[in-house]
């Protein structure tokens, strides 16, 4: 873009600068059905969940079709600029990552031949579409002050009339090129307005969802700001024209700009040019804690609504990403309402299936079962690429105990927990599993309380007792049977009962499961832990006789 010089642009003809800009970007070489979309988040805030769900969705829909998906920035808002807000919407989507084809990276560069892609870069092309539409009578400068315009708000309120500039209520829409030309050269501050056509008409407007609108352009009217006193145009012209300029056919937005779609088309007309299609895309709602009434995803209230928050909470990647796509369609509502229905969803994001109306809901709840089912898909090996990933960020005090030694005792540890073969699936976040296989870890297990409700009731000594004659009969190269049958015997042996009968009928202590309780308090210090067999055979015979040994410390201690 080094081509283009603003300061000669403004000394030429605007349609010679239009031309020679134009010229920059040509028309891409893609099959007739690709779809070219962008994200163009405006750097004002946290990486908002809604901003990775518009991403998501365009990046979906571009790649189904073979076509180009833009990462763009809107920065002419200076005024609600917020420090390093662009960084945090370019790592959720390295994150995440959401690839785009086009736009601006993690490292400051720029990537694509349709840039610049942050909007302060383009001031200069802005300029000269705009000085065009004045020059064209579409568009005119006005040096109304704050005061005045406010002054007609007022009366526009008394009288109730549609509020804002337009006709009759503009100073300066039919002024004569010399008062024009006297207040510029005096230098009176002015913002470019458009010339709203004072022929009324009705537009229509298909949504790619298939929702239809009519605007009444009576109603609209608007003689609305092209560009700010600073000399940078607003979001109504600047993203229409990189829209063009890029070659974008297909834009994807909140739908909070449906009722600025009408400003939109009016431009696209004035301006000669074709509008690409739309998508509105319905909010994230949620459940309000209080009123439990579905709303909007608030930005303030919310935490959820910050996508590192979801990260940090533990959730998978591709769970956070399966299940926003997931909601981003019809077919979610109507599967929802259907049990046992597969949960993760094998489809690929179709124009027919996206939404309109009413929004999507955002149900944790459900957000774990996709997480939980996506996280018992991936191998050991994954989910401790994952898990190290993730605790790296998030739970350093764990990953310095995990990261310490070797990967493959991590991942028998956490196939324990997570074997879909096994049917085990007790991981819906990462957040869980230091809870869950922390113990397998001696500097975590060190700093665990025992919780020993459930073998309280029986005697020091015939603990002591179970615990040594199990020791001396429990071998490395056990099955799981004779794992099962020596537990057994010990208790039989120790005065426990085998069932429930026996017990009622004798005066056991209590049943023979109080043996594979007591190892368990020993090895895990939970009352619940995964498999018996597999934690003794991961921890190692040494390790088992330790723990029962210091178990036994413990209780002697606590008997006095
Ligand atoms: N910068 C606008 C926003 O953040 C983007 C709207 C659009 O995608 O055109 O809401």
């Amino acid at each position: 873009m080094t081509e283009l010089n603003g300061e000669k642009m403004q000394e030429e003809e605007a349609s010679d600068s239009i031309q020679k800009i134009e010229n920059l970007y040509p028309e891409r070489k893609l099959p007739p059905e690709a779809i070219v979309t962008r994200v163009a988040p405006s750097p004002t805030g946290f990486a908002h969940l809604g901003f990775v769900y518009i991403s998501l969705i365009c990046k979906e829909i571009s790649r189904n079709t073979n076509g180009v998906f833009i990462f763009r920035l809107e920065d002419t808002d200076q005024k609600r600029e917020i420090k390093d807000s662009d960084t945090a919407l370019l790592k959720a989507l390295n994150v995440l990552d959401i690839k785009y084809d086009e736009g601006i990276t993690l490292d400051g560069e720029e990537k694509g031949q349709y840039g610049p892609y942050r909007q302060t870069e383009r001031v200069p092309i802005y300029n000269a579409y705009i000085r065009d539409l004045i020059e064209k009578g579409m568009a005119y400068y006005c040096f109304m002050t704050e005061e005045e315009i406010e002054e007609i708000r007022k009366e526009q309120k008394k009288n109730n009339i549609k509020p804002g500039i337009y006709g009759q209520y503009s100073k300066w829409r039919d002024a004569t090129p010399e008062d024009i030309r006297k207040q510029l050269e005096l230098g009176t501050p002015y913002v470019v307005r458009f010339k709203w056509p004072e022929k009324h008409e009705i537009l229509n407007h298909k949504d790619l969802s298939g929702k239809e609108y009519f605007f009444d352009t009576e109603q609209y009217k608007e003689d609305f700001v092209l560009q700010k006193s600073n000399g940078i145009p607003t979001y109504h012209l600047a993203h229409l024209i990189d829209d063009y300029l890029m070659k974008v056919n297909l834009v994807v937005r909140g739908n909070e700009w449906i009722s600025s779609l009408p400003k939109h088309i009016m431009l696209h007309k004035a301006l000669g040019l074709k509008p690409p299609s739309y998508y509105h895309v319905p909010p994230i709602e949620i459940l309000d804690p209080e009123t439990k009434g579905r709303r909007k995803l608030s930005k303030r209230k919310d935490p959820e609504a910050n996508i590192f928050n979801l990260l940090k909470d533990g959730f998978p990647k591709d769970g956070i990403k399966t299940y926003l796509l997931w909601i981003s369609t019809s077919e979610y509502d109507r599967q929802t309402q259907i049990q046992n229905k597969p949960i993760i969803p094998d489809f690929k994001l179709d124009p027919s299936m996206l939404k309109s109306g009413a929004g999507s809901l955002l149900d944790i709840n459900r957000l774990k079962n996709i997480s939980r089912e996506i996280i018992a898909q991936m191998s050991p090996e994954e989910l401790s690429t994952n898990l190290l990933e993730w605790s790296k960020l998030y739970d350093l005090d764990f990953y310095n105990v995990i990261s310490n030694s070797d990967k493959s005792y991590l991942q028998r540890c956490l196939e324990t927990v997570n074997n879909p073969n096994r049917n085990r699936k007790d991981i819906s976040k990462y957040t869980e599993i230091p809870e869950k296989i922390g113990f397998f870890y001696n500097e975590i297990y060190e700093t665990l309380e025992y919780e020993i409700s459930s073998i309280q009731n029986l005697p020091f000594e015939t603990i002591e007792k179970i615990i040594n004659d199990f020791l001396n009969r429990y071998k490395e190269d056990n099955t799981l049977e004779d794992f099962v049958n020596i537990m057994k015997s010990i208790g039989a042996t120790n005065g426990l009962a085998l069932n429930k009968e026996e017990l009622e009928k004798t005066n056991a202590l209590g049943l023979w499961s109080m043996v594979p309780a007591i190892i368990r308090i020993a090895i895990t210090k939970r009352n619940i832990s995964p498999d018996l067999y597999e934690c003794i055979r991961i921890l190692g015979t040494r390790e088992l006789e330790n723990r029962m040994n210091q178990l036994l410390n413990y209780l002697r201690e606590k008997n006095g």
